[in-house]
């Protein structure tokens, strides 16, 4: 595991000490904002995503933590969050895309689906890293298809 760690100072978040590992984790000591996170994302060009543990029983809130994306060969710097660790799952606050991508793709939706039936969440966030400040957080579902958002990510209620 490399050394990087996130700088705090004063609550204020001043990005990483070093390269930022792909594919890696850090605890945060509070959420990161939606610019912060789009930041990061126009920064280092992955993804990045934000997780709040919840405890599997009791439900009790845990700590945040920042993971980052994976640098691919298509370029997309996905990034995907694990379900949970030992008595923790991991509730998906929101995620990050490359540019202006505002719609969920098939595995946001799909890793979405899983947690909403394993009680975890009923919605969860995306950020278009390219849009302009302040960040928008476009909200997505479970059970849903890439056909049921406009390109603009706004959900619309499909005829079934
Ligand atoms: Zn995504």
């Amino acid at each position: 595991m490399p050394d990087t760690k996130l700088i705090f100072h004063d609550n204020k978040f001043f990005g990483f000490s070093g390269s930022v590992p792909y594919d890696a984790e850090f605890k945060l000591p509070r959420a990161l904002t939606p610019d912060e996170m789009a930041e990061l994302t126009r920064k280092y060009g992955i993804e990045f995503q934000l997780g709040l543990e919840i405890h599997y029983k009791t439900k009790h809130i845990g700590s945040y933590w920042l993971f980052t994306g994976l640098l691919t060969p298509s370029g997309t710097g996905a990034v995907a969050m694990p379900v949970g660790r030992n008595e923790w799952d991991l509730k998906d606050i929101y995620h990050t895309h490359l540019g202006d991508s505002a719609v969920p793709s098939e595995e946001d939706i799909k890793s979405l689906t899983w947690r909403f039936e394993q009680g975890i969440q009923t919605e969860a966030g995306l950020i278009p890293a390219g849009e302009p400040i302040p960040a928008r957080v476009v909200i997505y579902y479970p059970n849903t298809h890439l056909k049921d958002y406009m390109p603009n990510g706004k959900y619309h209620q499909p005829r079934r």
